[in-house]
C-alpha cells in the first residue's frame, strides 16, 4: 500500500533513514549514559543536576580538578604573558639600587668605629653580671659564634646559590654537633668595605654585641667542613687570641702570601682583638686606597700577584712587620687542618674513607676544605668552573655521609646526591648504636649537675 503511495525507491530510503535514525539515537542515548557515570552528578543525579555538571565540565576543559584552580586563576590570557615564569624574569627589576652611597671623605683616616680601649674590663662586668650567659660553656668548652656570609645579591651565575645553600648546610650539621652558634650575614655593612673586607666590620660588630660569646669562627662561604667528628683543640688556644692556618717561618721569614689563610679563623672577644680589627682595616676601603695597598702587598710578598688589597695579603704583612706587637698571640696552626686548601685534599677522599676515619681533622681526615679561587658566586674563577663544582659537590657529600651515617644512610658514590641505606631500619630505633658517635656527642652535651644548679 505504502510502496504503492511513494514508490518502492521511496519507501526503501525512508526505512534506511529511520534504521540510521535509531542508530543515532541509539548511541546519543549511551553517551548521555557514560557521561553520567563518569563526570555527571551520579547515580542519584537529576537531568538538570547532569547538565550543570557536564556543562561545567566541559567548560572548564577538565582544569577542575581542585590544586589546578590556582593555576587556572593565575592562568594568562595570551600564550605569550610571561609573567608567572620564573625562569625566564629578570631579577634585576626587583634589585632596586637606592640612591648612590654617599661619597666617604677622602682625608678622613678610615675606621671601624668609635675608639674603644676598655673592652676586656666592660665585658668582664657584663659577664659577672649576666651569669646566665656564660662565655664558657665547660672548663675548655668556650662559647663559640660561627659566622660566615655572602654578596647581598643573587649569585652571578645560576648555580651559585644552590651553592652557598649546601654551604651553610654543611656548617648547620657542624655546629649544632659541637655547640656552636650560626650567623649567616647577608648585609654590607659598610659600603666601603665590600667584598673580601665585609668580614671586619661584622666582627667588630658581633664581638661588642655578643659578650657572653669567647671565641668567634669565621668561615667563608666557599669553605665546607669535611670532618664532622673533629673537635677543635680549645684548650691548645688558651693563650692565644687569634688562630689561623699557617706557618710561622712562611709568614715570618719568606714573607709569603699564602703563608696563612683567613678563610677560617678563630678570634677571642678582646681587647686585643678589637686593636687587631684597627690594624687589619686601613688597606680595606676601596678604590684609591685598596688599589695602592694593593701595589705595596704584591712587592712586599712573595709570589703575590698583582691585585687590589686583600684581607689575608694584608694581615701576613700586619704579621710579618709587627711581630712584636701582635706574633705572642697568633696561632698558626698546621696539625689539623682549620683550613684546607682543597686542591691537594679533593682527589685523595676516597683514599682516606679507605684507611682513616673521621674525627682526624687533618691530612688523613680535613676539618676543612676551603675551595679557594673557586668563586662559585661570581662570574669568573681562577679554575675551570666543572673542576670546581664537581669537587664541591664531593666535598659536600664527604661531610655529608657523616651527617646521613647516624640515620643509615650514605651517597650512592661522592659523585652522587642519591642516597642508599646501610642499615636495615629498626622496630627498637633507641638501641641503634651510631658509629661515630655524633647522635649524642660529649661536646655537646650539657651537665645535669649545671641545669639542676640553675633550677633549685
Ligand atoms: N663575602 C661576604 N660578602 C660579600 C662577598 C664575600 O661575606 O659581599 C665573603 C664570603 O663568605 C666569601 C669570603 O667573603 O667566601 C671571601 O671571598 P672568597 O671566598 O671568594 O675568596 P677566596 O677564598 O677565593 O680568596
Ligand atoms: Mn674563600
Amino acid at each position: 500500500m505504502l510502496e504503492r503511495c511513494l514508490g518502492v525507491r521511496r519507501v526503501r530510503q525512508i526505512q534506511r533513514a529511520v534504521r540510521h535514525s535509531t542508530v543515532t539515537f541509539l548511541c546519543l542515548f549511551l553517551t548521555v549514559v557514560v557521561l553520567r557515570g563518569t563526570i555527571g552528578a551520579g547515580k542519584f543525579g537529576t537531568p538538570e543536576q547532569d547538565f550543570n555538571e557536564i556543562r561545567g565540565h566541559l567548560y572548564s576543559r577538565g582544569r577542575r580538578v581542585e590544586p589546578h584552580r590556582v593555576l587556572e586563576e593565575a592562568q594568562p590570557d595570551s600564550e605569550s604573558d610571561q609573567s608567572n615564569n620564573y625562569a625566564t624574569f629578570d631579577i634585576s627589576k626587583i634589585l632596586v639600587d637606592e640612591e648612590p652611597e654617599e661619597k666617604p671623605d677622602p682625608n678622613k683616616p678610615y675606621s671601624l668605629g668609635p675608639k674603644i680601649s676598655d673592652w676586656d674590663e666592660r665585658r668582664a662586668e657584663w659577664l659577672k653580671n649576666n651569669p646566665d650567659f656564660p662565655n664558657f660553656i665547660r672548663p675548655n668548652k668556650p662559647r663559640v659564634l660561627l659566622v660566615t656570609g655572602s654578596s647581598p645579591k643573587p649569585c652571578e651565575n645560576p648555580v651559585g646559590d644552590h651553592y652557598l645553600l649546601k654551604s651553610i648546610k654543611n656548617k648547620i650539621d657542624y655546629c649544632r654537633l659541637h655547640g656552636i652558634e650560626v650567623f649567616y650575614n647577608m648585609a654590607l655593612l659598610d659600603a666601603e668595605m665590600a667584598g673580601f673586607w665585609a668580614k671586619l666590620p661584622l666582627i667588630r660588630k658581633l664581638l661588642l654585641s655578643h659578650p657572653e660569646i669567647e671565641f668567634l669562627w669565621w668561615m667563608d662561604s666557599d669553605a665546607m667542613f669535611t670532618d664532622m667528628a673533629f673537635e677543635v683543640p680549645w684548650e691548645r688556644y688558651k693563650d692565644h687570641n687569634f688562630v689561623m692556618h699557617g706557618w710561622n717561618e712562611m709568614v715570618y721569614d719568606e714573607k709569603n702570601w699564602i703563608g696563612l689563610n683567613t678563610g677560617s679563623f678563630l678570634l677571642r672577644n678582646c681587647q686585643w682583638s678589637l686593636d687587631l680589627l684597627d690594624a687589619w682595616a686601613p688597606m680595606g676601603p676601596k678604590g684609591k686606597i685598596r688599589d695602592e695597598a694593593g701595589k705595596i702587598l704584591t712587592r712586599e710578598l712573595k709570589g703575590r700577584p698583582v691585585f687590589e688589597a686583600d684581607d689575608q695579603s694584608a694581615m701576613v704583612y700586619l704579621l710579618m712587620k709587627g711581630r712584636s706587637t701582635w706574633g705572642d698571640k697568633v696561632y698558626l696552626e698546621n696539625a689539623y687542618y682549620l683550613h684546607g686548601y682543597w686542591g691537594i685534599l679533593v682527589d685523595r677522599y676516597e683514599e682516606m674513607i679507605e684507611n682513616y676515619h673521621p674525627g682526624l681533622g687533618d691530612h688523613r681526615w680535613p676539618l676543612v676544605t676551603h675551595f679557594v679561587g673557586c668563586k662559585p658566586c661570581g662570574k669568573f674563577g681562577d679554575y675551570p668552573v666543572e673542576r670546581c663544582l664537581r669537587q664541591m659537590d664531593r666535598a659536600y657529600n664527604f661531610g655529608d655521609n657523616q651527617i646521613l651515617q647516624i640515620y643509615g644512610f650514605t651517597h650512592k658514590s661522592l659523585a652522587s646526591r642519591r642516597v642508599k641505606r646501610v642499615r636495615n631500619e629498626t622496630s627498637n630505633p633507641l638501641e641503634v648504636k651510631d658509629e661515630l658517635g655524633l647522635l649524642h656527642p660529649a661536646f655537646k652535651a650539657v651537665k645535669a649537675v649545671d641545669i639542676i644548679i640553675r633550677e633549685t
